[in-house]
């Protein structure tokens, strides 16, 4: 049975989702995160098969024309794509999984699963994008111009997401984020699944 959760976090380039995911899935339980695959160059840090699968277009392609992807999406010219067999097992082996995906890979996920959890997480201000993005130090200015000349067309899909973060001060926003999760988890119908022995036990 599919008892797994599956998450959609989605935020503009500099946002703070990978941190914010990273320190979610190390504080919570049976929470995973999808790895991604993407046409993207690796960037100084970057691991092939943590950060990203990292793939050529051809090979992408080939994956496409095979079906493998449970969506898939052109984001600043590379594309990306999330591994639908990764994401079905660990479903049915009940894990939480986390998909951070762009708005139209968003918008793919939510038609073939409408029971994923949506979320958008928006930095306080667009000085602070920026900041974030010349910070990190992982991209060139010519790209981070181009990811802030993109944030306010991502950020204009926020209302097609069901939660909303802001994410100023770090731990405020992660301390959110594990409430959306929490609260999935109270909610009646993984409660009945999660907790049948005890409901049995009282209701005899
Ligand atoms: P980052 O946003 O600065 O971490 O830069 P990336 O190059 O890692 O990702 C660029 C964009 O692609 C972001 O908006 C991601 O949300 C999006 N993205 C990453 N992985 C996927 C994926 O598997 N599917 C889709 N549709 N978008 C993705
Ligand atoms: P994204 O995955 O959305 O592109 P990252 O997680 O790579 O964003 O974060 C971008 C940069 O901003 C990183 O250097 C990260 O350490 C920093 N950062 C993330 N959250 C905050 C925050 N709340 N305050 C200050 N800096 C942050
Ligand atoms: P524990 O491991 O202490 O039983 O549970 C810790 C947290 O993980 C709780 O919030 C619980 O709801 C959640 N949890 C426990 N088992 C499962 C499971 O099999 N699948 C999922 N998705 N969450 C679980």
């Amino acid at each position: 049975m599919n008892i797994g959760k599956l998450y959609i976090i989605a935020a503009p380039s500099g946002a703070g989702k990978t941190s914010l995911v990273k320190a979610m899935v190390e504080s919570t339980p049976h929470v995973r995160v999808s790895v991604s695959h993407t046409t993207r160059g690796i960037r100084p840090g970057e691991q092939d098969g943590v950060n990203y699968h990292f793939t050529s277009v051809d090979g992408f392609q080939d994956m496409l024309e095979k079906n493998m992807f449970l969506e898939h999406a052109e984001v600043f010219g590379n594309y990306y794509g999330t591994s639908a067999h990764w994401v079905r097992e660990q479903l049915n082996k009940g894990e939480d999984v986390i998909l951070e995906i762009d708005w139209q890979g968003a918008q793919q996920v939510r038609s073939l699963m409408p029971d994923a959890v949506s979320i958008f997480i928006l930095p306080p201000s667009l000085e602070a994008l920026r900041e974030r993005l010349i910070g990190r130090a992982t991209d060139d200015l010519s790209i981070i111009e181009r990811r802030m000349s993109q944030a306010v067309s991502e950020m204009s899909h926020y209302g097609e997401f069901q939660y909303l973060v802001i994410n100023d001060e770090f731990d405020l926003a992660l301390r959110d984020l594990q409430t959306i999760i929490r609260s999935q988890r109270l909610s009646i119908n993984w409660m009945q699944h999660y907790k049948e022995d005890l409901i049995k036990g009282l209701l005899g």
